[in-house]
């Protein structure tokens, strides 16, 4: 039996980046971890993989529609599944080992194993029993179905069997217009996979800003998915070899059926506190699942935190990360903080779509007074160039004050280019202080200043 200070449950991005600023904080720190390699979902079966895999698939892409244009002669690549997947699988490694590395390097003890929560103070990994003065969980999600709908991970896939398939399917169908189906829908499409996604709502990506969502949807049809909305799922029928997903159309009183190869279930993620003893020791949940926490991550057990999915708010790996570097602070006196009203939002297709701050939607309904600056990036020189012009910038600002309370970005390295607002939100500042902040040419960030511009005197090229 070893003692800490603080012992992590779970070492995806919210427990690992906890365990470093534990560690970095002077804090005798382990992390309980039971997959065969740290990082979690995000690492191990979700961001990174699934980004190598976007990336392969738009440089084939671009191999098959602007390799030509730009003269650049020659076959177009065919596909080695296999390689991809190899590729894939190498990204993962060369991540999960640098944690395992900075795990060492800030002497942090990795406990393999499931941990569990035996009595406030002890972790049990294994047969072994820790104590902690401090346990953070640090759980994450899993996915979650819809009922009487069961993923085998072969013909009905999550986000973790699609990133893994055999090999490319002919056919899916993807159910949920959120982040993961949209992310790997574009995957197949751009493979040759014949797409359909069922949408149970009015839109794509529900939440974000409505006139993203309409260009959204525009681009990836263009693209060849297809996309069904106000379509809900009432079960799936599963063979060997394909399935058979029944649906009822919103606005009609019939059932229609959609046979694929592969059937991705891509309805949402919900908190992972199975085996943590979480209920024998009284932890107060969320009538979600979630673990309760006060304004400071602290459960209602004195000295166990929870942090990441495993709490309420966005399930992003970054707001994990955010969590975990503040509660560290909390531990070790110091006063970790994290600002929700600045988290950023990235769906990484093509072109990506980013988003911080409030929504036009959100404004209206609150009764806020606006203005909106808008600028597309058909004006923008260098998104001309590399075939990129598709979408815009939108920033939203008090109409009074000129303070930024918002931005959306569908168009290129929108998840980069974001960062820029974020920092502007942090400081409080106005669209006129982006304005006149000079932004080097020819860049994508310049269609943000120019949104800036818009909310004052007008945009340049436009
Ligand atoms: P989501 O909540 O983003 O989207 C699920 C969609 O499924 C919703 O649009 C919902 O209306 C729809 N749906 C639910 N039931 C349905 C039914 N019966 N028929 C048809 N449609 C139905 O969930 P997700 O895409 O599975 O992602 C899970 C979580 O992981 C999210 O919180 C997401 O933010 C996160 N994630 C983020 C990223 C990223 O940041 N790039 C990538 C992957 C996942």
């Amino acid at each position: 039996m070893a003692s800490y200070d603080v012992i992590v449950i779970g070492g995806g991005p919210g427990g690992y980046v906890c365990a470093i600023r534990c560690a970095q904080l002077g804090l005798k720190t382990a992390c309980v971890e039971g997959r065969e390699t740290l990082g979690g979902t995000c690492l191990n079966v979700g961001c990174i993989p699934s980004k190598a895999l976007l990336h392969a698939t738009h440089m084939l892409h671009e191999a098959e529609h602007n390799f030509a244009t730009m003269g650049l002669k020659g076959k177009s690549p065919s596909v080695d599944w296999k390689q991809m997947q190899a590729y894939k699988q190498d990204t993962i490694g060369q991540n999960t080992k640098g944690i395992e590395f900075l795990f060492k390097k800030n002497k942090i003890d990795w406990l393999k194993g499931w941990g569990s929560i035996p009595e406030a103070g002890k972790v049990k990994v294994g047969d072994e029993v820790h104590e902690a003065k401090n346990i953070v969980i640090a759980t994450g999600s899993e996915p979650s179905s819809l009922p009487g709908v069961e993923i085998d991970e072969k013909v009905v896939v999550s986000s973790t069997g699609a990133l893994e398939l055999g090999k490319i399917p002919k056919s899916m169908v993807v159910i949920g217009a959120g982040v993961i189906g949209l992310e790997l829908g574009s995957v197949y499409s751009r493979l040759g996979t014949e797409v359909t996604v069922l949408e149970y709502l009015d839109t794509v990506t529900p939440g974000m800003d409505g006139e993203v969502q309409k260009t959204f949807k525009r681009l990836l049809e263009r693209q060849g998915l297809k996309i069904t909305l106000g379509a809900a799922v009432q079960g799936v029928e599963a063979t060997k070899t394909k399935a058979k997903v029944t649906y009822k159309p919103k606005k009609k009183d019939t059932e229609e059926v959609i046979e694929a190869e592969v059937v991705l279930v891509a309805t949402g993620r919900r908190p992972y506190t199975a085996g943590l003893g979480l209920e024998a020791l009284g932890v107060e949940m969320t009538a979600r699942g979630q673990v309760q926490t006060d304004g400071h991550w602290a459960t209602n057990v004195k000295g166990v935190y929870a942090i990441g999915d495993a709490i309420e708010g966005p399930m992003l790996a970054h707001k994990a990360e955010d969590e975990g570097m503040a509660v560290a602070e909390q531990i070790a006196g110091k006063a970790g903080h994290v600002n929700y009203g600045v988290i950023p939002g990235v769906v990484y297709t093509h072109p990506e779509v980013a988003t911080v701050g409030q929504t036009e939607e959100q404004l209206k309904e609150a009764g806020r007074a606006y203005k909106v600056g808008k600028f597309s990036f058909m004006g923008n020189g260098r998104a001309k160039a590399n075939f990129a012009g598709d979408g815009f910038v939108k920033i939203l600002a008090d109409k009074e004050t000129d303070r930024i309370l918002g931005c959306h970005i569908i168009g290129p390295m929108a998840g980069d280019m974001i960062h820029e607002i974020c920092v502007a939100m942090e400081f409080g500042a106005s669209a006129q202080d982006v304005a006149l902040t000079c932004h080097a040419h020819p860049t994508y960030s310049e269609a943000v200043r120019e949104a800036a511009l818009a909310c004052g005197d007008g945009p340049i090229h436009s």
